[in-house]
């Protein structure tokens, strides 16, 4: 090794502890202490701060787990593509014995849905033209057992029509005003000025409210966007991008035969049902997945096993 790559590796370390600070007093002195073995996830390097000596190891998604990192984004990647957690349940039997209780896997679906979409909710998008916008509506029992009431709720997401990535997606309580702003102004706020055409069915609710978010050009005297609308009652359908994103939601969706439970689950279920969509499957119309297109940056970024790396990346530990 040279002085200079001594100096270079030299200092890359000292940028690893760059975002590490101590949880007790926010210290930013930080130093490696040894390891901590642990029995599911092997030797995990253990820091210390310099200023109060307390100790503590990074999370990377997975503190506390009782499950290699592995065995869950395994779980999670076959969840995805359409294998209920019971079938899940009859694989972990035969190949990892130990936890292998679909409740887990639910659990894992969950948490890790939630943590992945915190990072790419906020991602900044390279869009084309045109962005598709519309609902599926679903039925939700209120509770896992019959009888007990059904909630109607609505999947509202929007996708580019060039890219093919879902710029949007929410599982909403409704279809009010409220709720298409704000989707709307999130649509903006992750494409900038890229979009020319917002394209919606006929639900009256859009009509000023794609105007309103995307704005008025005064020096041009027009708005800054055109507001397509598909009229499903005269036979005119979207035919394109959002129908087949719609038929594939449907179609995985169907395998657990609608939400039972919370809200807050669906939600979490619907996000991650999102992020297999854009970041992990190929897309066949277009023979990529519709990240590399949208966020080039992270093209060849994720690896082979992109459920586990786009965790790490949403704890912020990927270099
Ligand atoms: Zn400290």
């Amino acid at each position: 090794m040279t002085r200079e790559d001594q100096f270079k590796s030299k200092s890359k370390n000292k940028n690893k502890y760059k975002n590490l600070s101590c949880p007790n007093c926010k210290s930013e002195q930080i130093i490696k202490r040894g390891f901590r073995l642990t029995q599911n996830r092997g030797r995990i390097q253990r820091y210390s701060c310099d200023d109060c000596d307390y100790r503590f190891v990074k999370d990377d998604g997975f503190y506390r787990m009782r499950n290699s990192p592995q065995k869950i984004t395994l779980c999670l990647d076959l969840f995805f593509r359409g294998i209920s957690t019971r079938k899940i349940q009859e694989h972990l039997q035969a190949f990892y014995p130990k936890n292998a209780s679909w409740v887990s896997v639910y659990y894992w679906v969950i948490r890790y849905s939630k943590i992945i979409s915190k990072f790419t909710d906020n991602l900044k998008l390279k869009v084309g033209k045109e962005v598709q916008v519309d609902e599926i509506e679903y039925h939700r029992r209120k509770h896992p057992r019959k009888g007990l009431g059904i909630d109607k709720n609505w999947f509202i997401d929007s996708i580019d029509t060039t890219t093919r990535f879902i710029v949007t997606s929410g599982y909403e309580k409704s279809r009010e005003r409220e709720n298409l702003k704000r989707i709307l102004k999130n649509i903006k706020n992750k494409t900038e000025n890229q979009v020319k055409i917002i394209t919606t069915d006929g639900l009256t609710a859009y009509t000023n409210i794609v105007k309103k978010t995307f704005g008025y050009n005064n020096k041009e005297r027009k708005y800054t966007i055109k507001h397509k609308v598909v009229n499903a009652s005269q036979g005119e359908g979207f035919n394109h991008p959002i129908e087949r994103l719609h038929n594939s939601v449907r179609h995985r969706t169907k395998t657990f035969r609608g939400f039972h439970g919370s809200v807050e689950s669906a939600k979490a279920i619907m996000k991650g049902i999102e992020i297999y969509y854009n970041f992990i499957t190929k897309h066949q119309a277009i023979n990529y997945c519709p990240y590399e297109l949208a966020i080039p940056q992270l093209k060849g970024k994720l690896g082979n096993n992109k459920w586990l790396n786009l965790i790490r990346l949403a704890k912020r530990i990927l270099d």
